[in-house]
């Protein structure tokens, strides 16, 4: 894999000779003006799903949280450390996105984890983070009883987004951007296996292909 200490500082130099140095005028308005992205993505941290690379943007086109599983947690005032939140917060607040997509991916590790797992939360910060997604866990459980592996894989990370949803209903400051029509929310889900990118469709309650 192209990932050595050394590969990427090779990378940078590239970058930096086409984006930096080879009067890329997008990039020097980003720098000089600072970053108006119109989309927040909350993503996975799994390294075949960059958001970037997958749907073809370039610097200053999203703001990116990545996280296990892509999930947002409810709006909670604990005095804990919220990385998402905070960023999400950011992202809504501070820059005005107009659009946030949760984007989900099929093969998702974390996914996997809640449903097979077997570790105590307590003892493992993924099987305590991934309790955000119990109740889609609970629910294809009951509802994919006789279903394969796969499906039932496939069944969660898809119904994982649609719990991120939700969530990002519970901070305030989403919810009243979303009731005033200045805040999209939308549910993706992105089929490495098949090579699609799939969106949820309120009204037919199910995921469809964009
Ligand atoms: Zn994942």
């Amino acid at each position: 894999m192209n990932s050595s200490p050394q590969q990427l500082i090779e990378g940078f130099k590239r970058f930096r000779e086409r984006s930096l140095l080879g009067n890329d005028a997008q990039f020097q308005t980003l720098v000089e003006l600072g970053q108006t992205p119109s989309t927040l993505v909350v993503a996975c941290c799994d390294s075949r799903v960059d958001p970037a690379l997958i749907l073809d943007c370039a610097p200053g086109d999203l703001f990116v949280i990545r996280n296990v599983a892509n999930l947002v947690p409810p709006s909670e005032n604990q005095g804990n450390y919220h990385g998402t939140s905070a960023a999400l917060e950011f992202g809504v607040r501070n820059l005005g996105v107009q659009h946030v997509i949760v984007l989900g991916h099929a093969q998702c590790g974390g996914i996997h984890a809640l449903l097979e797992g077997g570790v105590p939360k307590g003892e493992s910060f993924i099987a305590e983070w991934m309790g955000i997604a119990e109740a889609a866990r609970k629910k294809i459980e009951l509802e994919y009883t006789h279903a394969d592996s796969k499906l039932r894989h496939r069944a969660c990370e898809q119904q994982a987004i649609l719990v991120s949803l939700a969530n990002l209903m519970t901070f305030s400051w989403v919810r009243e951007r979303v009731e005033q029509n200045r805040l999209t929310l939308h549910g993706w889900y992105f089929d490495i296996e098949k090579g699609e990118l799939l969106g949820y469709n309120h009204a037919s309650g199910s995921f469809e292909i964009l």
